[in-house]
């Protein structure tokens, strides 16, 4: 069976359209999986530090039958194949990140992996490209993007 899996996009390197346009033909040929949407690209201020970059952000929706950290095996071998080097700093620049938004269901409380993705709610690069794709959607956890969208205004974003 497979479940409906929500993948954030973002990047602020090396032509981000470009790079967010390559992950987003990589995530389609994932094994046991399928690339069903994704949203338009946004422009966003950087989160924690200030001087680097605007990123371009989306949201992918696929359907996988992989499990959750076989999943998030495959989107750093993708991040690392576009160039991502992890460095000390948190949130720097990066010319790929592939985060997992939902995981069908699921409520996951992993070293390596915590679904839903625990800023989601303060994300507005996150949260307006969610509601181009799936406006109904509803957590897990019975929150629905419509209330958290009411929390997070549409601000450092714009649509491209
Ligand atoms: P943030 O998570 O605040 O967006 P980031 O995406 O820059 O920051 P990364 O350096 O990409 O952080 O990832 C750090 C670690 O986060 C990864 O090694 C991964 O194991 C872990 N992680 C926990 N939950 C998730 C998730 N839902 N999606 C992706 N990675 C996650
Ligand atoms: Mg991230
Ligand atoms: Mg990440």
């Amino acid at each position: 069976m497979s479940e409906r899996v929500y993948i954030g996009l973002g990047s602020n390197l090396a032509d981000p359209l470009a790079q967010l346009r390559q992950a987003l033909a990589a995530l389609a040929a994932l094994p046991a999986t399928q690339l069903h949407r994704h949203s338009a690209f946004y422009a966003s201020d950087p989160l924690g530090p200030a001087d680097q970059p605007r990123y371009v952000n989306a949201v992918a929706a696929l359907d996988t039958r992989l499990e959750p950290l076989v999943l998030l095996d495959a989107l750093q071998a993708i991040e690392q194949g576009q160039g991502r080097t992890r460095k000390a700093e948190r949130w720097g620049p990066r010319t790929l990140d592939l985060d997992i938004l939902l995981f069908g269901e699921r409520l996951l409380d992993e070293p390596r992996l915590i679904v839903p993705h625990y800023h989601l709610q303060a994300r507005p690069f996150v949260l307006y490209p969610l509601a181009d794709i799936a406006p109904e959607l509803q957590l897990p956890d019975g929150r629905r993007l419509t209330e958290l969208l009411q929390g997070c205004p549409f601000v450092g974003l714009e649509r491209l």
